[in-house]
């Protein structure tokens, strides 16, 4: 049945992210407002329900899947989801974004379940300014967490950064240092115009990527890598380092024509694009029908032409997307 997740542009859907929880521990600045109000429990698809959208999309042809959130570590026996979507066939690889904090007691465990990568985010090496920039986390868990994470033996570790001017982006030789000498990759994002946030407007602190790596190429030469992880980030090497460099651009470089990723919210929305609001909702059939996936493919499959062939961000206006990061699946 593999092959089936073509959309009207021919792009070929293989990699679906799937959110587990809506809630974090964490309240970054870019992410939530201070004080978010979250989803009730029975809008929530259970464990055993994201297993079945999970299953039914690696039937149709899915060869990764990654766990995000809110923060996945968060919900209660996410354990036993990593070891299903692990053992399911076809499926090439399962991989985890965290926010790192509850690594230490989890890298083993979510390795030991099968969980193939893991991508920890990072935007500050400065305890206090960690605090700042997510409110409420502690700098010394997250680098436990990533400490964790290598000793587990996880392979290809790789940092998400995202930089937001005069906040962090006097870190960025700091948080590429800290990379190289911990043998990690790291990635920058670009500040997504998701959801309305309190702290600050996002053209004040909207900085691109191209202007990030221009500065690490003033202290390390940059050569584009050839490989590709199957993500949107774009990948630079140096010569005397085995960490690559990624670039996430959603502003700056257009990902969309090699778009291969639809995502699927808690709530069992299908998002076909993180910048628009297509979807498609997973939920009904699948509480409908509990013991038939045949009203679920179909859903799936009809949904599929809705995916848009691009997305735009525009920050000089009020976000066009009023759901917030956590809501997406990041
Ligand atoms: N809680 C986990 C974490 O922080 O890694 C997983 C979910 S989080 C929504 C996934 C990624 O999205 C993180 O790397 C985070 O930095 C990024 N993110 C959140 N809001 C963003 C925004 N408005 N623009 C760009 N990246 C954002
Ligand atoms: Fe939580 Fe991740 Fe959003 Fe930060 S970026 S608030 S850690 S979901």
């Amino acid at each position: 049945m593999s092959a089936r997740l073509i959309d009207g542009f021919g792009r070929e859907v293989t990699y679906v992210r799937l959110s587990v929880t809506d809630r974090c521990d964490f309240r970054c600045v870019y992410c939530m407002s201070e004080d978010m109000t979250f989803l009730p429990r029975q809008q929530v698809l259970s464990l055993e329900e994201i297993y079945r959208v999970g299953r039914v999309l690696v039937e149709l042809g899915v060869k990764k899947i990654r766990l995000t959130g809110g923060e996945p570590l968060i919900r209660q026996n996410i354990l036993w989801l990593v070891e299903k979507l692990a053992a399911l066939d076809g499926l090439q690889e399962l991989t985890m974004t965290t926010n790192g904090s509850r690594l230490k007691t989890l890298a083993q465990p979510l390795k030991d379940a099968g969980l193939n990568r893991i991508n920890i985010s990072l935007d500050s090496l400065n305890a206090t300014r960690f605090h700042e920039i997510t409110r409420t986390g502690h700098l010394s868990d997250v680098l436990a967490g990533i400490s964790a994470a290598q000793q587990a033996g996880f392979q290809r570790i790789k940092l998400n950064s995202v930089i937001m001017r005069h906040r962090n982006d006097d870190e960025i030789l700091t948080l590429v240092n800290f990379a190289r000498q911990q043998q990690l990759d790291l990635a920058f994002i670009e500040e997504m115009p998701l959801g309305n946030i309190s702290e600050h407007q996002r053209i004040d602190t909207y900085i691109s990527n191209e202007e990030v790596r221009q500065r690490i190429a003033q202290e390390y030469a940059l050569l584009p890598a050839t490989d590709n992880t199957g993500g949107p980030a774009r990948y630079y090497r140096m010569s005397d380092s085995q960490s690559r460099i990624g670039f996430i651009s959603p502003h700056s470089h257009n990902f969309c024509d090699s778009c291969n990723r639809v995502r699927v919210t808690v709530e069992g929305r299908l998002l076909l694009c993180l910048g628009n609001e297509h979807s498609a909702d997973l939920r009904a059939p699948l509480r409908a029908h509990s013991e038939n996936d045949q009203p679920l493919i179909d859903t799936i499959i009809n949904a599929l032409p809705l995916k848009p062939e691009r997305h735009y961000f525009d920050l000089d206006e009020s976000p066009q997307i009023v759901r917030f990061m956590n809501m997406t699946g990041g």
